[in-house]
Order: C-alpha cells, then sequence, then structure tokens
C-alpha cells in the first residue's frame, strides 16, 4: 500500500492501541491438531475445559467417515444458495431428520446458529407493530437479530417471571400485532437453565409466542438431546426450537424447528437464507452420522453428565463458587477480571485450559473462568485439572 492509501486507515491503528490499553485485544489461540478433550494448544498439551465439543463428536470416527464419504458422493461444496440451486438430496435429509430428532413438523437449516437467530428475529418481527421480548442474558446472535428487525423490544431482567409478566401486560404488548418471547434454553455464561414451564405459561396468558435458542442445551438435554422444551415436557407446546451443529454436534451450522408454515414463510423470506450459500455437503453428513450416534447410544450423554457432576463436585469440594450452573457449563467464579486471567495463564502453565471471562462480557463483580467438560474426558483427565485448580486457587487466595 502506498503511504497516502495507508494514512487513511491509520485509524485503525490508534482503535488497536485502545483496545490493548482497555485489556480487550485478543490474541487467537492456536490449535495443533484436532479439537479434543485434551488437545495441543499454542503448542502445549492440556486439558481443554473450553471448547463446546460436548460428546467428543470432533473425532469420532464414524463421524469422520461419513464426511468423507460425503464428499466422494456429493463434491465437496455447492457454489449455490439453497434458494436458486443450492439444495441437495442430503440437506432435505437432515432436515427431516431434524424435525423428527426436536420432535416438530419441520425444521430448516442455515449456515450458523447466529444466522439462524439473525433470520428469525428479522423475518418474524418484520412491523414496528410488533414486540420483541427477550431475557438480559440472551446470546449475542439474538441481540444483533433484535437490532435488524423491525419490531419494538423489551429486555426483562434474566430469568425474572415478574418482570416478564409486567411486560406482557403492558399496553404496549397488548396493542402488538405479534408478541415474541426469546430465550436460550442453557445461558452459555453461567450454565443455568431457563424456566421454559413459567415462560412458556405465561406466553399462553398472554397470546404470545416462544422461540427458545437451544444452542448449549441440544445434543445436552433432553431425549437423546433433543433440548429444553423435551426435558421440561413441553415440546408441543414450545412453538420455536433454535439449535445449532456447531457445538455437541461439531459440524457447523444453526436450524429451527417449528411448523412447516414457518418453515415455509422462512424459505421465502429469510435474509440469511436467501442470500448466502448452503453447507458442504460434508457438513451435513457430519450432522446426520451425529444423530445416528444420538439417537441409537445414549452412553455419550450420560457420561458428559457424569464427567460434569464429578468436576462439578470436584470445585466444589475444593471451596470454589460455581455459580448457578445446572449444565456442564461451569463458571468458577472469581470477581476480578484481572485474577481471572491471571488463574487462566497459571492454569494454562499447569497444563489446564479454562477461558477467563471479565468485563463488559459478563457483569462486573461476576467476572469468572468457565469450563466445560465432554464426555470424551477420562476421570485421570478431570481429576489431574482438579489438582491444578487446587493449586492455582490456593496460589492465588481463592480457595
Ligand atoms: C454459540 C451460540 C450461538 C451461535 O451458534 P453458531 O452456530 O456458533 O453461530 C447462538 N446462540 C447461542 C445461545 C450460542 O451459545
Amino acid at each position: 500500500m502506498t503511504p497516502a492509501a495507508a494514512g487513511l486507515m491509520s485509524f485503525l491503528d490508534e482503535e488497536v492501541a485502545g483496545l490493548e490499553r482497555e485489556g480487550r485485544k485478543i490474541t487467537l489461540r492456536v490449535l495443533d491438531g484436532a479439537q479434543e478433550p485434551v488437545s495441543v494448544i499454542d503448542g502445549k498439551r492440556v486439558v481443554n475445559l473450553t471448547s463446546n465439543n460436548y460428546l467428543a463428536f470432533t473425532t469420532h470416527p464414524k463421524v469422520k467417515e461419513a464426511a468423507k464419504a460425503a464428499i466422494d458422493r456429493w463434491g465437496v461444496g455447492t457454489s449455490a444458495v439453497r434458494s436458486i440451486i443450492g439444495t441437495m438430496g442430503i440437506h432435505s435429509e437432515l432436515e427431516e431428520r431434524l424435525a423428527r430428532f426436536k420432535g416438530t413438523e419441520a425444521a430448516l437449516v442455515f449456515q450458523s446458529g447466529f444466522a439462524t437467530n439473525v433470520a428469525l428475529c428479522q423475518s418474524l418481527m418484520s412491523s414496528d407493530k410488533d414486540l420483541l421480548i427477550s431475557d438480559e442474558l440472551n446470546h449475542a446472535s439474538i441481540i444483533d437479530g433484535a437490532r435488524l428487525a423491525k419490531s419494538a423490544r423489551k429486555v426483562y431482567p434474566h430469568k425474572d417471571m415478574k418482570a416478564l409478566e409486567a411486560v406482557l401486560a403492558s399496553p404496549e404488548a397488548r396493542g402488538a400485532r405479534r408478541r415474541m418471547i426469546v430465550t436460550d434454553g442453557v445461558f452459555s455464561m453461567d450454565g443455568d437453565i431457563a424456566p421454559l414451564p413459567e415462560i412458556q405459561d405465561l406466553a399462553d396468558r398472554y397470546e404470545a409466542f416462544v422461540m427458545v435458542d437451544d444452542a448449549h442445551a441440544s445434543g445436552v438435554l433432553g431425549k437423546n438431546g433433543a433440548g429444553t422444551p423435551s426435558h421440561f415436557g413441553l415440546t408441543a407446546r414450545t412453538q420455536i426450537q433454535i439449535g445449532t451443529l456447531s457445538k455437541a454436534v461439531a459440524a457447523i451450522g444453526g436450524y429451527v424447528a417449528g411448523s412447516r408454515s414457518l418453515r415455509d414463510y422462512l424459505v421465502s423470506t429469510a435474509r440469511p437464507f436467501l442470500f448466502s450459500s448452503s453447507h458442504p455437503p460434508s457438513v451435513t453428513a457430519t450432522c446426520l452420522a451425529v444423530l445416528d450416534i444420538l439417537e441409537s447410544d445414549p452412553s455419550h450423554i450420560k457420561r458428559l453428565w457424569a464427567n460434569a457432576e464429578h468436576f462439578k463436585k470436584g470445585l466444589k469440594a475444593l471451596g470454589f463458587d460455581t455459580g448457578r450452573s445446572e449444565t456442564p457449563i461451569t463458571p468458577v467464579m472469581v470477581g476480578d477480571t484481572e485474577k481471572a486471567k491471571r488463574f487462566s495463564a497459571r492454569l494454562f502453565e499447569e497444563g489446564v485450559f479454562a477461558l477467563a471471562i471479565g468485563f463488559p462480557t459478563v457483569g462486573k463483580g461476576k467476572e469468572r473462568l468457565r469450563t466445560i467438560v465432554s464426555s470424551g474426558h477420562t476421570a485421570q483427565d478431570l481429576d489431574a485439572a482438579l489438582k491444578a485448580f487446587a493449586k492455582v486457587g490456593r496460589e492465588l487466595g481463592l480457595i
């Protein structure tokens, strides 16, 4: 670039320096090899407590085989959007399987969970007469979806059912054309579960519909990992279920499961669906192979929960505060950004990777390490991790 051309972009150097000063500059860690329960990260072999590879499917032999076979049959990519000529038989097959898995009439796959949430908010909340009602701790993709929606939006304090009812009872909500309540099924920072029965009762009473984002619940909670509506026995009442294919399913993508008319409407209106190309067949085959395993072999989910319980119990016995976690996502509360970072860095030296989460991702005083165990961790992996947590926790005066 010429100096004059580069000069016009020099504001970026200042921006990056600002991020660095505020401790918000992200340096990418690099995996040497696959995402595994014990991974090589930045050249060091560590117990990996930070990925969403809940069921260790990223390296499952049957899943890898299916992805390779799909390349031979369908090629490496589609070179088209779904609505033009980017829909292959394998894409339709996956959507039928996802609908069956979630217990709904139909399903539709998007490029990512992020794109799915944006698509749903934008397509369904299409008028200023609509109202989107959202839990304050919902995922960033729901927040961005709400920004792209034409509707008004109301945010209620985390899981506060009195506040949700007050919103629903307000003249603004009563006068709205459509009311959509959106909640994460499992909240990604605290690992707590949405009170879906109460939300659904309020929704029914005030004639709202519910969209539950089960990114962290799919493959984890409910029958065969079908998610929070299944966990609470609400499958027939929850209107819209979102899932990702990027976490427990170990591929990439997101989907919505619901009525046939919801699918038909989105196929013709959802902008991320209409204007972004479809998944490579190997991705789709990965998902199908994972569904085969989920529906036939409950041992993976069983081991995940046994591991989560063992690890959580161990942390509590050491005297750590694990917040309000009810799932394999287990925070270890620290209460200070610098200390959380130091905790994470020292654990890494001791052979454990657990991510530090500071302000503003979580509130002031709520800074923490966030851990996720997988079904693939051995008892030795988890006990080695607990030993490191004990050593560093004492060092930093946390226990
Ligand atoms: C990870 C996540 C997403 C985004 O899913 P991707 O498939 O990674 O884009 C959406 N919602 C929630 C709650 C998530 O945790």
